[in-house]
């Protein structure tokens, strides 16, 4: 079997922990590669290393940091369909998938290329007799990115991207269920002309998280994973004085107004529900029909579109919607929802439990599922699925749904189909979510924008990629000088000037 390695000082350099964990291609259930894990000693040698190479690229100017993000940006394109092929591959998701994966964390690298201007800072003139005030925006230092399994191109790139270009050294700790398009990345932004052991890719587990959370070097942690963890980590970082962002876990409601076009909007729920196999944060898990009439023609319009859904493995080509789900383990607890969905008296319309694939017989595929009448006291409205599962929770009024997403802990996203720009204007003011489609299904912003949730969906201050990366990945220092010719009278210097 294929034995990964981690990437320290441009170079791969194997695991010495003698600990590893499989990584799987979920389409045929087959270990195609051990990862190893890395220990606390491994990590805190990465981060001196990475602490030694930081010091000449954060003094490198801005400019000639951008010019390695523009080189990145283009190799990234040249390299296109082999990174979304590892992406599919470790992950499961169909190659257009794949390839949007790769696509939209290449945005955030062309966002960098503007890194100088990001970087400009703020002067005053004159802030009194003789003196001028001017703040700079310094690297933090050693920064590190802990990432999930479900966008294995984007998110790693998100962190590395404004954290280079702001001139930190990076230690980036790919989830190890999908560590290789990291270890090519690694290896594509040397190409780059990285200088060496600024970008450090360990592998491993909690231990080597633990490890950083506890390593005095590094200044600040970008998470991106589950609630729980999110949480957890938030906690231990901040505790240890490093600055911290911390995205979590999601529960998207897609509200469905009497007023909207109800075939946009299946269609809309249908693609942001079960593309990905769900295992998207900003999936739509949850529709809120408004009005009896309303639900009862979105069930009619959904059921017949999610039966007609292709699942397969991604070598099957564009004809597939989606893939099968991360690991066995995932698949089970999919399923097991599901079924306390039906035991706590939700109305299974549709059931994906027990699919098989012809030849694909250990693929982690699930088929998909829909629930109508769902309550909000039971498991499958609570849970963050992240599998391939819809529940509609029917609203009596307006209120009654927008009130739904208000009281739900989860804050990523969430969305609103209307053909009333009032009602959609007052969701979008009153709303307690992060990020909000008005009849946009899944409201990613562009990368000039910037992405995160509220409540239990991020903890920390400021978000990913766009102008708050650019804030959290830098310090700002405010210098005020004061210059005597400025302040001086009769070859006297005027003190009473300064009062
Ligand atoms: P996860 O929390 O299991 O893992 C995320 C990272 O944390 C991985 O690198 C993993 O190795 C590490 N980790 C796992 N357990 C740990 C522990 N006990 N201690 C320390 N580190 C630990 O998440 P996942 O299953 O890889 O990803 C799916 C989750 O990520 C979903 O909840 C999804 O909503 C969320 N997500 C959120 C966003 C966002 O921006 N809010 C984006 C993508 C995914």
């Amino acid at each position: 079997m294929k034995e990964l390695t981690h990437f320290i000082n441009g170079q791969h350099v194997k695991g010495t922990s003698g600990r590893f964990t499989e990584v799987f291609n979920p389409a045929t259930g087959e270990a195609i590669a051990k990862v190893p894990l890395a220990t606390a000693a491994e990590l805190d040698e990465a981060v001196a290393k990475a602490a030694e190479a930081q010091k000449a690229w954060g003094a490198t100017n801005p400019q000639r940091r951008a010019r390695v993000m523009m080189k990145f940006g283009a190799l990234i394109n040249e390299h296109m369909d082999e990174l979304a092929e590892l992406v599919s591959m470790e992950h499961g998701k169909t190659l257009p998938d794949g390839r949007g994966d790769v696509q939209r964390g290449l945005e955030v690298i062309e966002v960098c290329m503007g890194a100088p201007h990001m970087l400009k800072g703020e002067f005053t003139n004159d802030g009194g007799p003789g003196i001028d005030l001017y703040s700079m925006r310094q690297p933090l230092g050693v920064v590190a990115g802990i990432t999930p399994f479900n966008f294995p191109a984007m998110i790693p790139l998100w962190k590395m991207g404004p954290a280079l270009a702001c001139g930190n050294a990076m230690i980036l700790k790919p989830s190890e269920r999908c560590p290789s398009t990291s270890l090519r990345l690694a290896e594509l932004v040397i190409e780059a002309g990285l200088p060496a052991g600024v970008l450090q890719v360990v592998n491993g587990d909690k231990e080597v998280v633990d490890a950083i959370l506890d390593n005095e070097t590094v200044a600040g942690v970008g998470f991106v994973g589950s609630t729980p963890i999110a949480q957890y980590i938030y906690g231990r970082a901040a505790n240890n004085g490093k600055r911290a962002q911390c995205f979590g876990g999601a529960k998207n409601h897609m509200i469905v107004m009497p007023d909207a076009d109800l075939d946009k909007a299946a269609d809309a729920l249908v693609g942001a529900g079960f593309g990905a196999a769900g295992e998207r944060c900003m999936a739509i898990s949850v529709a809120v029909p408004v009005g009896k009439e309303t639900a009862d023609a979105l069930v009619e319009k959904l059921v017949p579109r999610i039966e007609k859904l292709k699942v397969g493995p991604y070598t099957a080509g564009d004809d597939v919607d989606y893939g099968p789900v991360i690991t066995s383990a995932a698949k089970d607890r999919i399923e097991k929802l599901v079924q306390s969905g039906v035991d706590q008296g939700a109305d299974l319309v549709v059931d994906g439990r027990g699919f098989e694939l012809q030849g694909y017989e250990d693929g982690f595929f699930v088929g998909p599922s829909m629930f109508d009448n769902v309550t909000p006291d039971m498991e499958i409205y609570k849970e963050e699925i992240f599998g391939p599962v819809l529940s509609q929770v029917r609203a009596d009024s307006y209120e009654d749904a927008l009130n739904l997403v208000i009281d739900n802990p989860y804050g990523n996203g969430t969305a609103i189909f209307t053909a009333d720009g009032d009602t959609a204007r007052d969701f979008a003011n009153r709303v307690n979510v992060g990020m909000v489609g008005i009849n946009f299904p899944i409201p990613v912003p562009l990368s000039y924008h910037t992405f995160g949730g509220w409540k239990k969906s991020a903890f920390g201050d400021l978000n990913q990629y766009g102008p708050d990366a650019f804030r959290f990945y830098t310090k700002t220092k405010t210098v005020t000088a004061r210059w005597f010719s400025g302040i001086k009278e009769g070859g006297e210097f005027n003190f009473k000037a300064m009062d």
